[in-house]
């Protein structure tokens, strides 16, 4: 690749061959080790304000069909960056309020032009940013958060995820707010709890616990370290009156421990649900996640009933899936208990992959039984 001295980071560049034929156009940043995100590989196009258009409006309309009825699923993520030809964008949609991330220079170099278009788009004239990731860093860019576009906006946004009631702390939570990732996994928890004695661990503000108690779990025993967010779970429960029984009981701890002291009271449960945080952010943390995952896994093994499922998930990208399962199959062999995969669970599908970019692929589940 040529490099033009006067380029500025985010400017869009052509991709040459060594031959000299058109290969991409491309963001160009001088300042991350990605030297070039792709734009686009096709030469008759050129990245000007009404391809961006284009290519936002192809990213929403293919949501189109996942928004059933907007009562029952308010909020989706409508840009999931290199998966939808965005490199750096991410757009999630809490009912009234869009939430940006711009992660990358390209996207920051055509930020004004890609607010524009995301109010035309979607009519919601309210857009927060939430650029206060560390890969921001890693490109060279200072943080940024606050109101991109519209008015004053509330602390907290009301969603409906299929049916349940969450409000969601746009300027603090996590992410851009939720796990807007686990939106179908957590339906199907919802299916599998019933007359279940549930433990969720890394329960957040409560996604999945909230989904247990709403398919009939008999009891769910919640455990996060953050009381910031178990706060917020508890308020999210309140929302839920009419579908949940007040039978979740919110622990403030580190997960690590408690299931060691699950294990050490003899406590048992028929459904245990470990949703960690990214472990291995990158590939050079991956064998200390490993261990991580080895350990929760295994105790997550030791404290089911016979028939007991273990619903596990991964986030780090580092982590492939074929390593997960093997991580916890060693976890099984080392709780001596015979163990089967009933389902495999990825993000949700307001969150592709690219075929050409299969990075993209980074939550993985697994629903196992125990025998
Ligand atoms: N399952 C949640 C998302 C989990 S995110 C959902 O569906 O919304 C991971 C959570 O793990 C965060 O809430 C974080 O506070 C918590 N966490 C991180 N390390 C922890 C630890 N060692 N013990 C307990 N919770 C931890």
């Amino acid at each position: 690749m040529k490099m033009h001295d006067s380029v500025l980071p985010g400017e869009t560049l052509t991709i040459l061959s060594s031959h000299g034929e058109f290969l991409a156009r491309a963001a160009f940043n001088p300042n991350s080790r990605i030297t070039a995100r792709i734009w686009t590989w096709e030469q008759a196009e050129e990245v000007t304000p009404d391809f961006l258009y284009r290519i936002l409006e192809r990213a929403i309309k293919s949501r189109n069909h996942l928004f059933p009825a907007l009562e029952q699923n308010s909020a989706l993520r409508l840009v999931h960056g290199e998966s939808d030809g965005l490199p750096g964008l991410i757009v999630d949609r809490y009912a009234n309020v869009l939430v940006v991330q711009i992660l990358a220079a390209g996207a920051e170099y055509w930020r004004e032009t890609l607010l524009d278009h995301l109010v035309k788009l979607t009519g919601i004239s309210q857009i927060y940013e939430r650029s206060d990731v560390d890969v921001r860093r890693l490109e060279g860019l200072p943080e940024k958060v606050g109101i991109a576009r519209g008015g004053e906006l509330a602390d907290h946004v009301l969603i409906t995820e299929n049916g349940l009631h969450f409000s969601v702390d746009i300027r603090a939570g996590h992410k851009t707010g939720f796990y807007l990732d686990q939106r179908i996994n957590r339906r199907r928890v919802r299916d599998l709890s019933k007359g279940k004695d549930v433990l969720d661990c890394f329960c957040y503000t409560g996604g999945f616990s909230i989904n247990a108690s709403a398919g009939g779990a008999r009891s769910v025993i919640a455990v996060d370290s953050s009381a910031e967010a178990l706060s917020e779970a508890g308020v999210n429960l309140s929302l839920n009156q009419q579908s949940c029984t007040e039978n979740i009981f919110w622990l403030e701890g580190d997960v690590f421990k408690v299931l060691r002291e699950l294990r050490d009271r003899n406590a048992s449960f028929d459904m245990i649900i470990l949703d960690p945080p990214k472990f291995a952010p990158t590939a050079s943390q991956v064998e200390r996640a490993a261990r991580g995952y080895k350990d929760i896994n295994l105790l997550g093994f030791k404290l089911l009933r016979p028939g007991g499922l273990l619903v596990t998930f991964s986030c780090s990208g580092g982590v492939s899936e074929d390593l997960f399962q093997k991580i916890v199959a060693g976890a099984a062999l080392d709780a001596g208990v015979q163990a089967q995969i009933l389902e495999r669970f990825s993000q949700s599908p307001d969150h592709p992959v690219a075929l050409n970019f299969p990075e993209g692929a980074y939550l993985k589940g697994l629903v196992i039984r125990v025998s």
